[in-house]
């Protein structure tokens, strides 16, 4: 997309708010979000030609030092990054912030770009004459700043005590946001004890996810105002409740909205759809929850939808259905429980989009759906439904993502490669720890 450069009025506009520093960030492969700043008055050139950056910035691994080289990324070569005007927010405080994309130096786009990645994924939704839109949810975690359990006295699940006691962080999370135009439709304490969760209002699947990002900077910038962290590893704590992010999605043609028939229900292409993500799901695996510490998670009973499975209004399922109707403000929509914060949401929106629409194209067949915990059903009973259990060892969700044709498809090979590559760096180095030993490890490495 052809950077409209900012008008000098613009600029002083921005300069005129207190504007003095744009913040750029990209996410890469490993889930890590990484940044350059420029002064205001350089805006326009970090648009274009961009800013230089190795490609082994893709390669950079979560233990702060290790780079998960591959046949494409090495140490030669020199990369674009493109601040995206048009996305660009003021975040408060003198800063603001736009999303950045990959490009050569010559102006065409890095395949391995993860933003890059969602885009040619929303490009062939549309020339397939389907709109999605994609509403994230964020889990996390407070914790003090040296990234230890902070005091948990005043706590209940979904409780109001969680909210007072924390009520000068929330409302500064609420104003900020609102400020640099991000809508949370919902901000509450979770289940675990100092984890909450936002809920944003659904956007066109780019725009969702740069969304997700500039939360994620807008909730550690509070956090830090009012003396804490944020957490957004998946398992936090060992021995504690794990953090998703959930993405739901909703797709409209022309003639229908795909999970919103006349009857609150699925169309057929709806159905297709999901049978194509659910099929794929394992091997998507690796993009949506494949940390080193995702299998800390992604376990029967912790709501992460370990089973291969859908059911309306099922948390226990991989895939959930929201029926349409008066309490749906959006209309039906498909909820995908497995992703956790550790992914990159530009990859993670990408396999799944990618894997509805080839679902779509296949007509795929949807299985019954699960009215139950899965977990109660008897082996035999999941056995005859196809539901199985998404895999806990990172070995087997690295593989299933390496040997598979559909998800290097769907993302290109870079990213599969890279993906890859950055978590079997994970795995080679750290299988031996202990869940206790992994979750202090990683707590703080997603951390902004
Ligand atoms: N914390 C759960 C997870 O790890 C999700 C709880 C919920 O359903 O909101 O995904
Ligand atoms: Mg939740």
């Amino acid at each position: 997309m052809p950077a409209t450069p900012l008008a000098a009025a613009a600029i002083a506009q921005l300069e005129a708010e207190g504007v003095d520093t744009v913040i750029g960030t990209v996410v890469n492969p490993a889930g890590l979000t990484q940044a350059k700043t420029v002064p205001i008055r350089r805006t326009n050139t970090f648009a274009k030609p961009g800013l230089g950056a190795s490609p082994s910035w893709h390669a950079f691994a979560i233990d702060q030092s290790g780079i998960a080289f591959t046949d494409d990324v090495g140490v030669v070569g020199d990369q674009r990054l493109r601040i995206d005007l048009s996305a660009l927010r003021i975040v408060g405080e003198g800063l603001a912030w736009a999303p950045a994309s990959f490009f050569y130096q010559d102006g065409t786009p890095v395949p391995a770009c993860s933003r890059g990645t969602l885009r040619r994924v929303e490009t062939a939704l549309t020339e397939a004459g389907i709109d999605a839109v994609i509403g994230h949810e964020l889990e996390f975690l407070l914790v003090a700043p040296d990234g230890s359990r902070l005091p948990s006295i005043m706590w209940a699940q979904y409780g109001l005590a969680g909210v007072l006691e924390h009520e000068a962080f929330v409302r500064d999370v609420i104003s900020t946001a609102t400020t640099a135009g991000v809508t949370i439709e919902q901000f509450h304490p979770e289940y675990g004890v100092n984890q909450f969760e936002i809920s944003l209002a659904p956007l066109p699947p780019l725009a969702a996810a740069d969304q997700l990002v500039l939360t994620k900077i807008i909730i550690s910038r509070a956090a830090r105002r009012h003396g804490m962290r944020v957490s957004l590893s998946p398992a936090p704590f060992a021995d504690g409740v794990g953090s998703g992010a959930h993405q739901h999605f909703s797709l409209t043609t022309p003639e229908e909205r795909l999970f919103s028939d006349d009857a609150g229900g699925m169309t057929t292409v709806g159905e297709a759809a999901v049978a194509g993500v659910l099929s794929g799901l394992h091997q998507a695996q690796g993009i949506l929850c494949g940390s080193i510490v995702s299998g800390l998670r992604m376990l029967p009973g912790n709501w992460a939808g370990a089973y291969v499975c859908w059911g309306t209004e099922n948390r226990e399922a991989a895939v959930r259905f929201i029926r349409g109707g008066t309490g749906s403000q959006y209309g039906g929509n498909i909820e995908v429980k497995v992703i956790d914060p550790s992914a990159n949401p530009y990859l993670a929106s990408a396999a799944i989009l990618g894997l509805a629409l080839e679902g779509i194209r296949r007509r795929a067949v949807l299985p019954p759906e699960t009215t139950i915990d899965p977990a109660k059903l008897s082996d035999a009973d999941r056995a005859n439904a196809g539901t199985t259990l998404l895999p806990e060892a990172q070995a087997d969700v690295i593989a299933a993502l390496d040997d598979s044709a559909l998800m290097r498809e769907i993302l290109g090979d870079a990213v599969v490669d890279l993906v890859v590559s950055v978590r079997r760096m994970e795995h080679d180095r750290y299988a031996d720890l202990s869940p206790e030993q992994l979750a202090d490890k990683f707590r703080m490495a997603w951390s902004l």
